[in-house]
């Protein structure tokens, strides 16, 4: 089943930066649209290590960042070392609240934080491509835990 948008984007990206579209690229693309969520690149390798034992974790990363730059992933920090990624194709843009006690990730979609966007966009002349708002604080489970 290679009838997802992502496998041609991911074709024509690599043409153009003259690379091959290989059959372990192939995999770890298959494996990354069966992620839910957002997820780091162990667990991806951890995924796809299930399927395709021959994957090696250097590829893994590589072509994370293909993914990235063609416009297939999006990556954040979290406010955390290492990255996590989600797939944004067909996905509205969204923000992040991220708990710092129990880091739950939720996701929210905000006209007004859009609206600010087309001012700012219009007032700067710059064509926004992407943009991300994390906001870091206690989650409402946390809240009922922990005393402040
Ligand atoms: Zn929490
Ligand atoms: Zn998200």
């Amino acid at each position: 089943m290679n009838s997802s948008p992502e496998f041609e984007i991911l074709k024509k990206h690599l043409k153009e930066k003259k690379l091959r579209y290989t059959r372990e690229r192939e995999k770890i693309l298959k494996s990354i649209i069966q992620m839910k969520g957002h997820f780091d690149a162990e667990e991806l390798y951890f995924n796809i290590k299930k399927q395709y034992k021959n994957v090696v974790l250097a590829t893994v990363y590589n072509t994370l960042d293909l993914l990235t730059a063609c416009g297939i992933l999006n990556r954040y920090r979290f406010g955390t070392d290492h990255y996590r990624y989600e797939k944004i194709l067909n996905k509205p843009n969204h923000y992040h609240l991220i708990c710092l006690n129990c880091g739950k990730i939720t996701e929210f979609t905000s006209n007004d934080i859009a609206q600010i966007e087309v001012k700012i966009s219009r007032s700067r002349n710059f064509l926004i491509k992407n943009s991300s708002l994390q906001i870091f604080g206690i989650c409402n489970e946390c809240q009922k835990g922990v005393v402040k």
